[in-house]
């Protein structure tokens, strides 16, 4: 089966196809604001604007005619409602141009497969980390479960706030990054977890605060030093629970060199095995929404056109699985 997948929640405009053999193409075109962080209009505006231009590249690169392709997935949420709708408007078109079926996917249980289908992890405890989401998934017993998840603000977008205010653009993680590892000095704060969630705003804006005060590199490095630990700490106890063997981490955030060190210390520790796709699949892209259309497809999943309204607060638990 050939499948088309489009990405579209939040800053990426992305479109890749893939078979049960081969990743075709993956491309994808990112909308950085001049200033501040992402305002829905620009966002859908630069998606609009870009959609003809990345489909004629995916044409392109991909080996097929394009006609040939089974499906087209999009997400359909979690995300921001305006981009959400630009990508559901290009899918419907392809699909009824292709004569292909359409599927919505979770964009978060997409970034999960498409980590498993480009890693050795079989059934992983996924740490899922990006610009809106930060949350601690597992499959059991049928369902998709967030074991733990960020009760306020998600760790991508906390990161780029306080990159914001030491004066960097967006995306700021790894300008934070870059600036936490010129010191290994941290200073005192409030450490960011709540039974098995997450709440990163008191922690920014404790740093924000700070900003000045102290040097910017002892700020960024407080930051990751807080912010990664409970996060690992939640995957751990996540792991610890379900007698898990497997972590995955995953999107944006997960290109963090900082972070993977702790997931793969607390994963050698336990005897367990630490995951990483490689950063073109961590990142919001067409190819994960692809892959996990496939999977999808070849279950029998289908959207009719009347169902295919985005829902831009879908959560990875609420997805009936009938694939796995
Ligand atoms: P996503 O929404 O999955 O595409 O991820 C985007 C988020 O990843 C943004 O908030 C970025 O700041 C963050 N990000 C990208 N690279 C890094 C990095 N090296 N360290 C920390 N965060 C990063
Ligand atoms: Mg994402």
């Amino acid at each position: 089966m050939k499948v088309l997948g489009i990405e579209s929640t939040a800053h990426t405009l992305g479109i890749g196809v893939v078979d049960e053999n081969e990743i075709h193409c993956n491309v994808k075109s990112m909308f950085e604001p001049d200033e501040g962080g992402i305002h829905p209009r620009e966002a859908s505006e630069h998606h609009y604007q870009k959609a003809l231009q990345i489909i004629n590249e995916v044409d392109q690169k991909t080996e097929f005619e394009l006609s040939e392709i089974d499906a087209v997935a999009f997400s359909q949420g979690p995300g921001i409602q305006q981009c959400l709708e630009i990508g559901a408007v290009i899918a419907r078109t392809l699909a009824l141009k292709y004569n292909a079926e359409l599927i919505g996917v979770n964009h978060c249980l997409a970034h999960i497969s498409i980590g498993t289908r480009t890693t050795e992890a079989e059934n992983p405890t996924t740490l899922y980390v990006s610009g809106g989401n930060t949350q601690i998934v597992e499959f059991r017993s049928g369902r998709y479960r967030v074991i733990g998840e960020t009760l306020d603000t998600a760790l991508g977008n906390a990161l780029d706030k306080l990159a914001r205010k030491l004066g960097y653009p967006h995306p700021g993680g790894p300008e934070i990054e870059k600036l936490a590892e010129k010191t290994d000095e941290i200073i005192e704060t409030t450490y960011p977890i709540k039974g098995m969630d997450l709440s990163y705003s008191g922690l920014v804006t404790d740093m924000e605060r700070k900003v000045g005060d102290e040097k910017d590199e002892i700020v960024a490095n407080t930051f990751q030093e807080y912010a990664y630990s409970a996060a690992v700490e939640a995957l751990e106890r996540a792991m610890a629970q379900s007698q898990s063997s497997e972590a995955l981490l995953t999107g944006g955030v997960a290109m963090n060199t900082r972070l993977r060190e702790m997931v793969a210390k607390m994963c050698e520790e336990r005897g367990a095995k630490a995951y990483f796709p490689p950063p073109e699949y961590c990142m919001d892209n067409g190819a994960m929404i692809a892959h996990q259309g496939l999977i999808q497809a070849r279950a029998g999943d289908r959207t009719e056109i009347e169902d295919s309204q985005v829902d831009p607060n879908w959560r990875p638990d609420e997805v009936k699985v009938s694939w796995i």
